[in-house]
């Protein structure tokens, strides 16, 4: 790969040549620095979540909290996970399917309010991930200390975590040129503080004009808005961390990605990360009936709805082909 190549979004399913094999290129390219504002940005992003997350269960034995503040979690880690795995990993990362503007731009403001980053920088990270994945170069693999029981410690925690902290950013001319190219997902992203403080505080709105009282909204602000986005954090880095290194590998992919079960219902379908990074442009991640798949759920009702079209849905031929004897 020379300095001007640009990754392809598709992934691993190009040659390893294609997607910058680290035979040639041990460093993958990097830009500019993360300023420390916003490496205090970050820590606050992560450590005020995680507080109430803490909080929670001594509040949830006390009965502060109402099947209101429920519905309202649930809605809003539904619509803005969704943004994440349908909208920034299936349909901008990888080009799973192909939609209308308004629908691409609804996309990336769910997404947005995971408050996970602007979705250009979540994009290019991913797509080196996928470039490197558990080699020299990938943002984020538990491998990176190598194995053994300290090192590997050591890596699930930066794979988890330590990697958002880390201050040399990923290229995003490099990584997501068609993304930079696009006017709009430019302004989306650059107006990621609005969707954050939307994410905050539309469920306060909701629930305080729901109960009526100003203690409601603060309830619902508390699980809907703090404890929810801390959930979803937790649950999206584990595919970083968790999903490569444990779980089963049914397909041959050429890193660590195994199939995490018990995951699939929180992580929305994306912890069948085996399957993924065998064949990541496929819109459906859990390949067999019994894998729940939320997000190929909804692809294949936007499908219906002729909101999303050219889905690319598994071929069994191809699969089988990958699949790696019992
Ligand atoms: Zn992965
Ligand atoms: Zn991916």
């Amino acid at each position: 790969m020379t300095a001007t190549d640009t990754v392809n979004p598709a992934g691993a399913t190009a040659p390893a040549a294609q997607v910058g094999a680290p035979t040639r290129h041990t460093v993958a390219p990097r830009s500019a620095l993360k300023a420390r504002g916003e490496q205090i940005t970050l820590t606050m992003v992560i450590m005020i979540p995680l507080a109430a997350l803490a909080a929670a269960v001594p509040l949830l034995w006390d009965r502060w909290i109402s099947p209101r503040d429920v519905i309202i979690a649930v809605a809003m880690y539904a619509i803005t996970g969704h943004g994440v795995t349908v909208g920034f990993h299936r349909y901008f990362t990888h080009r799973g399917f192909r939609t209308s503007r308004p629908v691409r731009v609804a996309l990336a403001i769910a997404g947005s309010m995971a408050i996970e980053g602007p979705v250009i920088r979540w994009v290019a990270d991913h797509r080196r991930h996928h470039a490197f994945s558990d080699r020299d170069g990938d943002p984020h693999s538990p491998w990176r200390y190598g194995p053994g029981f300290r090192a590997l410690t050591k890596g699930l925690w930066h794979a988890h975590i330590g990697w958002l902290f880390d201050v040399e950013q990923t290229d995003q001319r490099r990584y997501a040129p068609d993304l930079l190219d696009d006017a709009d997902i430019v302004r989306v992203s650059r107006l990621f503080g609005l969707w954050a403080t939307l994410s905050l505080a539309a469920p306060a709105l909701v629930g305080g004009l729901w109960g009526g009282s100003f203690e409601a909204a603060v309830q619902a602000f508390f699980w809907a808005s703090l404890v929810r986005v801390c959930v979803l954090h937790h649950v999206t880095w584990s595919t970083n961390s968790i999903c490569h290194v444990a779980g089963k590998h049914p397909y041959r992919s050429r890193d660590r990605s195994g199939n995490v079960w018990p995951l699939a219902i929180l992580s929305m379908g994306e912890s069948w990360h085996n399957l993924h990074h065998a064949e990541p442009t496929l819109a459906r991640h859990g390949v067999r009936p019994w894998q729940v798949d939320s997000s190929f759920y909804l692809i294949k009702a936007m499908e219906t709805l002729h909101l999303v079209h050219e889905v690319r849905w598994p071929d069994p031929q191809r699969l089988q082909a990958k699949a790696l004897p019992k």
